[in-house]
């Protein structure tokens, strides 16, 4: 017998680095048009565990960007910075159950001795203590972690060989992002996550962090990311493309057709209500290309 899907729950989590700009804006909406569509619900997380990354103001821009788009979300917008605790719990739970272990490797001693970038596992055997002040990695296996992309079709990646074991507390003390966004995936109850195809290659490790936590797997779907028609990406932290909220409409419709849908041309001119009111109805995921980038003319 399958089981029922829970209620649709989807999720933006952006981080707080720069401004939102298109390339953002695009997973914002791709996520959300997802959720309306399926009459679920949609919560905006700050993704700050990196606080050498951390923007001052950025958070309060970003949010403020998406409600001047009309962007609506449900539940209180959470901060990773302020859910180091619940990291601890579920960091302690993979060290007790001999999935994390402390790592001594310089970045130099990885770079002269590892071409490939895929960590050749030196600290396995080392058992330094997990509480001294190095990175702690998890412990990978040679299982291949496979999935469907509701967008991008079939994934599926030998962990060990193709990714090697993954930091999941860095040196610096600040926790990884891989394992803060399982956690508050988890702990949010989110069943589906709409994002750009930049992280595509980090969802194996998640899924396999959801598998050793006890934490169900949502459905993922990875939106081509917006390249420059030049070929150059879009940079997160890219400063010089703020969004221009004097013109909400017309940007929103430059997204919608770069997600391949088919407003009408009068849509760009309409009220955000109607726009909103149109893309949700009209919504068709199955349209966007399963490809992992788009050069588009902004
Ligand atoms: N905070 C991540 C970013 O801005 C997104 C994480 C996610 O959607 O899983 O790239």
């Amino acid at each position: 017998m399958t089981q029922a899907k829970r209620p649709y729950k989807g999720r933006f989590a952006p981080s707080p680095s720069g401004e939102l700009h298109f390339g953002s804006l695009v997973a914002a909406m791709g996520s959300y048009l997802q959720a309306q569509s399926q009459q679920g619900q949609w919560l905006v997380r700050i993704e700050d565990v990196d606080q050498s990354r951390t923007v001052p103001h950025s958070a309060d821009n970003i949010l403020s960007t998406l409600e001047r788009f009309g962007f609506e979300w449900d539940e209180a917008v959470i901060y990773q910075s302020q859910r180091t605790e619940q990291y601890h719990f579920y960091l302690q739970k993979l060290i007790d159950k001999k999935l994390a272990y402390a790592c001594d490797c310089s970045r130099n001693k990885l770079r002269q001795n590892n071409t490939t970038g895929i960590y050749p596992g030196y600290c396995r055997q080392k058992s330094i203590p997990a509480t001294s002040a190095h990175a702690l990695r998890c412990l990978t296996t040679p299982e291949s972690i496979k999935f469907d992309d509701q967008i991008q079709g079939h994934y599926s990646v030998n962990l060990e060989n193709e990714c090697g074991d993954f930091i999941v507390k860095r040196r610096d003390g600040f926790f990884a992002y891989q394992l803060a966004v399982v956690i508050d995936d988890a702990e949010q109850g989110t069943t589906d996550i709409i994002r750009g195809t930049d992280l595509l290659s980090s969802t194996p490790q998640q899924i396999y962090l959801q598998q050793q936590l006890g934490f169900t797997t949502p459905d993922y779907g990875h939106l081509p990311v917006v390249m420059h028609d030049n070929g150059k990406k879009l940079s997160k932290s890219h400063q010089n493309l703020p969004l221009d909220c004097q013109q909400p409409v017309e940007i929103l419709s430059k997204a919608l057709l770069f997600l391949n849908q088919s407003p009408p041309k009068s849509l760009a001119q309409s009220s955000l209500n109607d726009f909103w009111q149109w893309a949700i109805q009209n919504w068709d995921i199955n349209r966007i290309q399963a490809t992992q980038e788009i050069r588009f003319n902004l």
